[in-house]
């Protein structure tokens, strides 16, 4: 079968597409035809190896897959089946989705929402399904469309695109943070009210600032979310889904304790199986067809390379569809 594989060896790792060995999968008890994939953040770091994600070698990358069952010991599930998988160590310590083949626990299989095909589920991908579970996590702190507005940053990558279109899909009013504010008229067509430059958060962080957000959905971390939860609400609520901007935290305990705010940390990786369900349902009703088209580009597993360093750079827009067939 045709798959990427990332090899290391030495300190020296890297990421070729190869014909392996379907004998290559061995851990899991249901073998999947992986029709599509996607290139995620992670994806992009585990082929550049520019951070350490793949933590077994050789191993096929790919956080997300999608296809048809082939066969299963797992008497959940059947040939014919229409499945995804997002995170549980898929293409960090187990074979991922870049390939055409998949072996799986039948435990990490979800069944594909029936109004999604493969494609359109790894359009959403497991950037989509964060964002989703962020806005999950701010619904269930409270936070309304009443309450003001809430914050996307990072609003042109994946997570920021899906975040900004189901917000706008339950009536918030979502200002979009971006550093490419050519992208402005992309971000109001998923519905966002306003565009903001991403260097109005990036700067020196304040301790409180100007109480504007009722919500935030973070995908970059750094000043930039030390900023977001200085200017946050009394008693509102800050999601943390990514680091595109820093791994550091930079900010004072100020609006945690004079305002009361809440910072929930967004975990898709090993997200609890109801909180994966009721993601895909709201993805799988809430997101509109015209909304996933306009964010998706489709790609080969050879391209997978290039695009991956577009990604890291901050140059793709929304998401990117692999057909692993191609
Ligand atoms: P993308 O690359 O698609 O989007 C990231 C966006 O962040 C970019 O498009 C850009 O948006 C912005 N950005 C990039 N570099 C910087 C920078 N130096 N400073 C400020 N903003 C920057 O990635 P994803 O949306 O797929 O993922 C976003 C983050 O979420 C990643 O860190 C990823 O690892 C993380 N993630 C976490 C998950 C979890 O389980 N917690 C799951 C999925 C993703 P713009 O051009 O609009 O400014």
């Amino acid at each position: 079968m045709r798959a990427i594989l990332v090899e290391k060896s030495g300190t020296t790792q890297t990421a070729r597409l190869a014909d392996v060995p379907e004998t290559l999968l061995v851990d899991g008890d249901v073998t999947v035809e992986v029709s599509h994939s996607t290139l995620n953040y992670k994806d992009a770091l585990a082929l550049t190896g520019r951070s350490p994600v793949v933590r077994r070698f050789p191993l096929i990358p790919g956080i997300d897959l999608a296809g048809r069952v082939v066969e299963s010991g797992d008497p959940a599930w059947r040939p014919g089946d229409a499945v995804l998988c997002n995170g549980w160590g898929l293409g960090e310590l187990h074979h991922g989705g870049l390939a055409e083949r998949a072996r799986l626990p039948g435990g990490w299989l979800q069944r594909i929402p029936s109004s999604l095909d493969a494609r359109s589920a790894m359009a959403i991908g497991t950037a989509g399904y964060t964002a989703a579970l962020a806005v999950q996590a701010l619904e269930r702190h409270g936070v309304s469309p009443a309450d003001g507005e809430i914050l996307v940053t990072g609003a042109a990558g994946g997570v920021g695109s899906v975040a900004v279109a189901l917000l706008a899909r339950h009536g918030f009013k979502v200002v979009a943070s971006t550093g490419r504010t050519a992208e402005a008229p992309y971000l109001l067509s998923l519905g966002a009210a306003s565009v903001i430059d991403r260097a109005e958060l990036s700067g020196p962080v304040k301790a409180l600032g100007k109480e504007r957000w009722a919500g935030v959905v973070d995908a970059v971390g750094g000043a930039t979310l030390a900023n977001a939860c200085a200017g946050t609400k009394a008693h509102g609520a800050v999601t943390a889904c990514g680091l595109a901007g820093g791994l550091d935290f930079p900010a004072t305990v100020a609006p945690f304790i004079l305002r009361g705010i809440t910072l929930y940390g967004i975990d898709s990786v090993k997200a609890s199986v109801p909180h994966r369900e009721q993601a895909w349902a709201r993805l799988a009703t809430d997101l509109s067809p015209d909304a996933l088209a306009s964010m998706t580009r489709e790609i080969g597993l050879a391209e997978c390379f290039g695009a991956a360093e577009e990604l890291l750079a901050g140059k793709v827009r929304g998401r990117i569809v692999v057909d692993v067939r191609r």
